[in-house]
């Protein structure tokens, strides 16, 4: 497949390959739009079978954090970078830092942070090559790990859902199934026991479910019962696409809304929740804490800051969910369409130049 046949209609402004033979890096960065700043984005190591499989998720991957930085309200533009290989062989000090050399030749168009198959540590090697990572521990006047604020953003979106289904924020009472209790799920139990919800629990690591168990009093059911299980709010939190055409008419709840990314199998799935009344939080929406707090590090953080930002995706939510019921959209195209509109205002704003600026 071309590159161009790859790129298709997508709009990506710029897509870049970068190799060094000696570390084997074998690298692809793609840059999707940079209307609202920057494209921020994490780096995937992973072992894809072919060339066009790694090129087409991060095309996918750098949209979606286009879309996922505009709707939370950053001044950032999105990005994503692979680097093809099994980071279990294939890392070295000299490939991170080949890798971080080539992300410096973009002159900060693009900055990395963590994603699956790279680590902190990855990124203090990064750091050493090139100014434009984030994601460095907390110790090093980083952000540290997003998960807890992702957590907290999820919270956040519970509220808004909370206000719009039963007219009141408070979740005390309410039941809430959480798919896996990884970084977030787990983090997310905690805040929902502490405002007095009840939680019913999955996980594939045995260990999870019992510390959740013993810790917060979650009930734990098998990983395909979760969805049998009646509850206000299902909150997937482990894998992407586990809301499917087998999964949706299961589900017993009034709402959904979690921090897995690519919650959705098909783009016909959003129709069959719509169609059995259960409210869905779209997911670049909801899981936007992660990003929020890597992009405060990006100039300098502060944990308040960072904070009182994740906090506003109360208000992000509650204005897709407005945006949904004035235009007759699902609530997916309507987050879609939120994002969209703010591209086109505020990257059109940019074209008018400040004195001095380049
Ligand atoms: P994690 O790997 O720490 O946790 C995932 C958990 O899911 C693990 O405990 C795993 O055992 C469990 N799991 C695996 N398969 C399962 C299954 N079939 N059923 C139930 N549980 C299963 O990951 P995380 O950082 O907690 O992220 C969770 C999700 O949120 C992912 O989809 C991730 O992409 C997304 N996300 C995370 C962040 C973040 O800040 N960490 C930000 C945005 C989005």
């Amino acid at each position: 497949m071309g590159v161009f046949e790859a790129i298709g209609t997508e709009t990506h402004e710029e897509v870049l390959f970068g190799v060094d033979h000696e570390s084997g890096l074998r690298t692809i960065i793609a840059i999707h739009s940079t209307a609202l700043g920057p494209a921020l984005g994490g780096t995937r190591f992973f072992p894809y079978p072919d060339e066009d499989a790694a090129l087409r998720d991060v095309l996918r991957l750098s949209k979606g954090m286009t879309l996922k930085s505009a709707a939370a309200g950053l001044d950032l533009g999105g990005g994503k970078a692979v680097i093809i290989g099994d980071p279990a062989t294939l890392r070295s000090e000299r490939l991170i830092r080949a890798y971080g050399r080539v992300i410096d030749s973009l002159g900060g168009r693009y900055i990395t942070a963590e994603d699956v198959g790279t680590t902190v540590d990855d990124m203090v090697l990064i750091a050493r090559e090139t100014p434009w990572v984030s994601g460095l521990p907390y110790a090093q006047g980083g952000s540290g790990d997003p998960s807890p604020e992702t957590a907290r953003g999820v919270m956040a979106a519970l509220r808004a859902v909370g206000d719009r289904v039963w007219g009141s924020t408070d979740l005390a009472g309410r039941r809430v199934a959480v798919q896996g209790v990884g970084k977030v799920g787990m983090d997310l139990v905690r805040r929902l026991t502490e405002a007095g919800a009840e939680t019913i629990i999955t996980d594939a690591n045995p260990d999870a479910m019992a510390f959740a168990a013993e810790t917060y009093g979650s009930e734990p059911v098998g990983l395909d019962e979760i969805y049998d299980v009646e509850c206000d709010v299902f909150s997937p939190c482990a894998l992407g696409a586990t809301l499917n055409a087998d999964t949706i008419p299961r589900l017993r709840c009034s709402a959904i809304a979690g921090s897995a990314n690519n919650q959705l199998a098909t783009d016909t799935d959003i129709e069959r929740i719509v169609a059995r009344g259960i409210l869905y939080a779209p997911d670049f929406v909801v899981n936007a804490g992660g990003v929020i707090n890597i992009a405060v590090e990006t100039d300098g953080y502060s944990i308040e800051r960072a904070e009182a930002m994740v906090d506003r995706i109360y208000d992000n939510l509650s204005e897709v969910f407005d945006t949904a019921e004035r235009d007759g959209v699902n609530p997916d195209v309507a987050a879609t369409r939120f994002a969209l509109r703010r591209i086109d205002q505020i990257g059109r704003l940019r074209v008018k130049r400040r004195p001095g600026e380049q």
